[in-house]
């Protein structure tokens, strides 16, 4: 249609320039219908705490009014469909905020044993309560990273609350220089999340990392965004670093990544 419209409004037109007009036209309209998608896939993810939400309060104001008990429970429920909702919003606002700031290159410098200190803290407690082992593995004389420290931590941890999910017994955390060659860059540290859990089929790795890309839908204590591994890829690419999935059933996930040094 926008070629028909071009050549009748500009018949002299160098068909040159109509190609790329219609170029632009389809990777315009292709954002667009992403952008669309991306829209109804956070609505609907967001509809549907918000929807158990309402039948709850509308239970709490008429058939359970009166009752204690049923009122206790209710709140319970409620109280975690709406941390769910808050991890899902928090979840989208770092998405978008990434996206925003994809093509300005962060310049700082990262040491990476603190921030990797801070975020295996932060752990701890759920370490504990699930009776996990976290083992780090730091190589001696790790270069800095070219990067933005909240970042770099924000990767580290959304790869380990996952691995927590799946964990069976152990986690292990490992930082390496690289001098290039293995990897497709330069030199720089490869940081590695390995879990001993079940381990994701091969058909599901090229697509974990789209927005909102699940495996599995609702398993208890799974339940997930979907958003955190497409967070990943973008703070990834903003480093221009690499991110590396391997995993097949039965035999746990491993997820690398690579960060150029400073
Ligand atoms: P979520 O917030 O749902 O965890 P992610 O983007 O982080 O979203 O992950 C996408 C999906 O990839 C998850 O729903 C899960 O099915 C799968 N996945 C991620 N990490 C692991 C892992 N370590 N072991 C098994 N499956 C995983």
């Amino acid at each position: 249609r926008a070629l028909q419209v071009s050549i009748r409004a500009l018949p002299h037109i160098d068909p040159g320039l109509l190609v790329l007009a219609l170029s632009d036209q389809t990777q315009q309209e292709a954002v667009e219908r992403m952008r669309a998608d991306f829209v109804a896939n956070a609505s609907h993810e967001l509809r549907t705490p918000l929807a158990s939400l309402i039948g709850f309060i509308d239970t709490l104001l008429g058939p359970a009014a009166d009752d204690v008990q049923a009122q206790r429970r209710f709140l319970a429920i409620m109280q975690t469909q709406a941390a769910r909702m808050r991890r899902l919003i928090d979840n989208l606002m770092s998405l978008s905020r990434i996206q925003l700031m994809e093509h300005d290159r962060p310049r700082g410098r990262v040491d990476l044993a603190p921030v990797i200190a801070n975020v295996a803290d932060g752990l701890e407690p759920l370490l504990q309560s699930r009776n996990i082992e976290l083992k780090i593995d730091l190589a001696s004389g790790l270069p800095s990273v070219r990067g933005d420290a909240d970042q770099v931590a924000q990767v580290l941890q959304n790869l380990l609350d996952n691995a927590l999910k799946y964990a069976t017994r152990r986690i292990t955390l490992s930082a390496s220089p690289v001098q290039g060659g293995v990897w497709p860059a330069a030199a720089g540290v490869v940081l590695a999340v390995r879990d001993d859990g079940p381990g994701i089929a091969a058909h599901h790795l090229p697509r974990l990392t789209e927005r909102f890309y699940r495996v599995e839908e609702g398993q208890a204590g799974r339940v997930g965004s979907g958003l955190g591994l497409a967070i990943v890829k973008h703070i990834v690419g903003r480093h221009s670093g690499r991110l590396q999935i391997e995993s097949s059933q039965g035999k746990g996930s491993l997820f690398s990544v690579w960060l150029p040094r400073a």
